[in-house]
């Protein structure tokens, strides 16, 4: 098998379409390389030895070594020298995770490996550079030291031991702090033989001389690294399977910390916070790999790198054009320059904010780069949302204190707690407090704290910091750098324009701007919300705006499925249809009996002990029933209503507590014994699977009656009007052909008189939920009688896993942490079993009515996999939510490009 990818000097095993062999990071070098781009030589060794490694007790292939032995000699003879060299300039090597799915922070880089006492001579001999030598060397160790020997602070310990070293030398010598690049090389030298001690203590044995136990035992580490806990954290939240694995990459340095015309930087083809086409990034002169992120000396913006060094500069430039060109979406890039040289290390796919994605993608197409096609795909329908996210209140902004500005790193608004520590700011989040997440800088610990809190505030570092990279990623919104504010850990307090903030003090920040204000902002509706909802004139002029409904247009012309809505009322409904819905999936008829005293006729109903007596109590309700639908089919003016009848268990409508009930009775003259004792008849084990859904329809038929007529009667109300309806009756919870039968009797009886009565005709259709597994599995009975189905899937996935979704709550952690569940199945769709009911249900009710009408009314409708798995299918619609009917249309377009 091959092991081993090379590429340098112009050629490559691989390409940028093997990230699955190769990791994103190695196939795009060799992509790089091929299309002639200044990279330095290396290989990848594949995701395959990462698996085997897991699978054999952290061992390799015994073919590695001879082709790993192969990639130096092709490295070496690019470079002209040699790894190990202790005569001549020695070959260095930077040994590279670099998984399939960029991870970023998640996995240790090494650099300058290859040097020992012998090397280090020999490097100073060749470059006539000792401070130069000696610092890769104090690096090295220091890098080999933590990520492969473990040298780490431990428990107890405040900072990283080789740190303490650094600085205690610096005072020792100095007596003040000085930065790293003023290290002088007999510093240097000192900082290695101290390293080096620390490294003897810690770990027992020698720091490893021989430059390839040096190298394998990098590569193992990278491996390893690949289930740290941080590597952990990141693949749970971005369902990243462990399969996968991580790639190795080893490839021939080239120096940044060369002295005044090198430098190493980090930069975005275009900007990813809010999509501005401007080249957007850090540099630092005289620096080496992680120093321009770390945030030990603060780099400066890229563009300045135009004055210091215009000949790289240019070079550069004209990189950012060949690789949009070439890979036709925006690059995130890293380089170092070597004395006046520029060199490639890594390009991929920028992360980007929703409102940088949708700016891309239109201004992409204009540019000719890609078809509309591809700029639908370039939105990330899980990230629309953050596009319809408020903003802060424009009256509040005005009234607020401005404390601080820091660069703008994640759009949008947030308010919220202090709070200066991730695990605290996670339990604060964890029992319901909006959070900000307040530090110096963040690093890969803060994880768990930056997702639980609405938005990072950071004092230190720019725009390629930890905070920033990460927030963009997961649309949180963050502001970086905020110079003004200073936060004291131990005392746990914020200080900033004179003022102190404790944990738990409120502070707002507009990601957008940059604005850090004091204490507790309101938000206000995204310009799309005020355009589409309220009609607002001046948001429709918005650039966001114009953008959006353009995406929207191409998502129609796109897509196969169509997206209607979850909606109870008018209004909700108006809002739906102006986010596009084209018709309403599922009216949950129940939701209007607890308006006003509504509830006390229903009440009423319930615990009527004779038929008279429920009809009497029914015959209130109707008016309210007809009134509602009455509203939802003008504002649909035609659209088609699905309306589900009764489906809650009755005790849900029943006064629980005593109070409840002494009221109860003195309204409607039932004693309150007789009141609580309905209540304790009524009373159910198991309510979930109880009597509920078309059972009551089937124990109480007056109810469906009534519902019926309250619908047609609507219907025909409507019809003279001449707006058009178009109701759909949907028959809850069926599982055996007869039930539906049964309802849809009744439901047909009263159309008939409704339209006598009326004398107009309007066309209607009966239909069912297919929330049951045995609904499913006799799918072809049922579609006898049945015009559509509708698939419930919160009760199909509850009835199908046999797991109650409220009861869930003690469980569903430890089964996403075990990997039995990859997600939450009440959120996204168990494709490989829940779908498989569906599939049959689809199949066997074609074979019974080839042109019966599919859709999915659960909370699965809003769910961008959900939705691509219901077009896999071949549904005719799903319903969500109002606010979720853009997601879903961006989804299904996507499904169905
Ligand atoms: P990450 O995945 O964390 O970005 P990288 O493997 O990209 O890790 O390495 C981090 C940094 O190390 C790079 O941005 C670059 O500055 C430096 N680096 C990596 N490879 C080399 C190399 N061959 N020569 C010089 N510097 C390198
Ligand atoms: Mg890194
Ligand atoms: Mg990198």
């Amino acid at each position: 098998t091959k092991y081993v990818y090379t590429w340098g000097n112009g050629k490559a095993d691989g390409n940028g379409s093997m990230k699955a062999l190769l990791g994103g990071k190695g196939a795009n070098l060799a992509e790089m390389t091929k299309i002639g781009l200044p990279v330095p030589p290396g290989f990848t060794v594949t995701t395959e030895v990462c698996t085997y490694f897991y699978a054999n007790k952290k061992t390799y292939p015994s073919s590695l070594q001879a082709q790993m032995e192969a990639g130096v000699k092709n490295m070496e003879k690019i470079m002209g020298c040699k790894f190990g060299d202790a005569k001549g300039m020695p070959l260095l090597v930077a040994v590279r995770s670099g998984a399939r799915d960029s991870m970023p922070g998640m996995m240790d880089t090494i650099l300058n490996l290859g040097l020992n006492d012998q090397t280090v001579l020999s490097l100073v001999a060749a470059t006539q550079n000792e401070r130069f030598a000696w610092d890769c060397y104090r690096r090295f160790i220091q890098m080999y030291g933590d990520v492969v020997l473990g040298v780490q602070k431990s428990e107890g310990e405040d900072h990283e031991p080789f740190e303490v070293v650094i600085e205690g030398y610096k005072h020792e010598k100095y007596h003040k702090d000085i930065v790293d690049s003023d290290l002088t090389a007999d510093d240097q030298k000192e900082l290695v033989k101290r390293f080096k001690a620390l490294v003897k203590e810690r770990t027992g044995k020698g720091f490893p001389n021989d430059p390839w136990e040096q190298l394998r035992g990098a590569a193992g580490a990278v491996f390893s690294s690949w289930m740290n806990d941080r590597a952990i954290v990141y693949r749970r939240k971005y369902n990243i399977p462990a399969e996968w694995g991580t790639a190795v990459n080893v490839q021939a340095m080239v120096y940044g910390n060369t002295g005044e015309t090198s430098g190493s930087g980090v930069a975005f083809t275009r900007n990813p916070a809010n999509g501005v086409n401007e080249f957007y990034g850090e540099f630092l002169v005289n620096a080496q790999g992680e120093d321009v992120v770390a945030g030990v000396r603060t780099p400066e913006p890229v563009a300045l790198m135009k004055k210091a060094m215009p000949k790289p500069f240019a070079e550069l430039m004209k990189v950012r054009q060949i690789l949009e060109k070439h890979f036709k979406d925006v690059q995130d890039v890293e380089f170092t320059v070597q004395e006046g040289k520029l060199f490639m290390l890594q390009t991929r796919n920028g992360k980007r904010t929703a409102a940088a994605a949708l700016k891309f993608s239109m201004d992409m197409v204009k540019e000719g780069l890609i078809d509309w096609k591809t700029a639908v795909l370039r939105n990330p329908a899980d990230q629309l949302d953050q596009l319809l996210a408020p903003i802060f209140d424009l009256a509040e902004v005005k009234k607020a204190k401005e404390l601080a500005k820091g660069l703008p790193a994640g759009p949008g608004a947030a308010s919220g707690k202090i709070y200066l520590n991730a695990d605290r700011a996670a339990a604060a989040a964890e029992k319901g407090e909006k959070v900000l997440l307040v530090r110096n800088e963040t690093s890969p610990e803060d994880l768990r704290g930056m997702i639980a809190a609405e938005g990072i505030l950071t004092a230190k570092g720019g725009v390629s910091s930890h905070a920033a990279l990460v927030a963009r990623q997961m649309g949180k919104v963050c502001i970086c750098g905020a110079a003004a504010i200073e936060i004291d850990y131990d005392k746990k307090t914020v200080k900033v324009a004179g003022e102190t903030f404790k944990e738990g003090d409120y502070l707002s920040i507009d990601g957008t701007s940059g604005t850090v204000y004091g204490g507790e902002l309101k938000t206000a509706p995204s310009e799309i919300i005020t355009g589409i909802v309220d009609g607002d004139k001046a948001a429709k002029k918005t650039e966001k705006f114009k953008s959006f409904l353009k995406l929207m247009e191409w998502c129609e012309q796109a897509t196969k499925m169509s997206v209607r809505t979850n909606a109870d009322t008018p209004e909700q409904t108006r809002i739906a249809v102006a986010f596009g819905a084209v018709g309403i999936g599922l009216t949950r008829t129940e939701h209007m009996f607890f308006e006003g005293d509504r509830i006390d006729a229903m009440r009423e109903m319930i615990l009527a002990t004779t038929l008279e007596a429920r009809k009497a109590a029914l015959a209130k309700l109707l008016p309210y029933q007809r009134e509602d639908f009455t509203g939802i089919f003008k504002t649909l003016k035609g659209l088609p209503a699905t309306i589900r009848l009764l489906d809650p268990p009755l005790h849900e409508f029943l006064p629980h507590t005593k109070e409840q009930q002494l009221d109860l009775s003195k309204k409607i003259g039932v004693p309150v014994e007789k009141i609580i004792q309905r209540v304790h008849d009524l009373h159910e084990f198991n309510p979930m699977l109880g009597h509920r859904g078309c059972r009551l329809g089937i124990a109480y038929p007056e109810i469906t009656e009534m519902q019926a007529r309250a619908i047609f009667e609507a219907a025909a109300d409507v019809a003279k009007k001449k707006i058009a309806v178009k109701p759909e009756v949907m028959i809850p919870l069926v599982g055996f052909g007869k039930e539906f039968e049964l309802q849809a009797a009744i439901v047909h009886a009263v159309a008939k008189e409704v339209m006598a009565e009326k004398k107009i005709t309007f066309e209607y259709q009966v239909g069912t939920m297919i929330e049951v597994p045995r609904g499913a599995l006799t799918a072809d009975e049922i579609a006898k009688g049945a015009e559509f189905f509708s698939f419930g899937t919160n009760d199909l996935t509850q009835t199908a896993l046999g797991i109650s979704r409220d009861d869930m709550g003690a469980f569903l952690m430890p089964y996403i942490e075990s990997e039995v569940f990859s997600k939450n199945p009440f959120a996204t769709l168990d494709a490989t079993g829940v779908g498989q009911l569906m599939q049959t249900a689809v199949t066997k009710g074609r074979s019974t009515r080839p042109n019966i009408k599919l859709g999915i009314c659960g909370e699965h409708g809003g769910d961008p996999d959900s939705v691509k798995f219901c077009h896999t299918l071949g549904l005719n619609y799903v319903s969500c939510s109002p606010y979720r009917v853009p997601v879903a249309r961006l989804a299904a377009a996507q499904a169905a490009i």
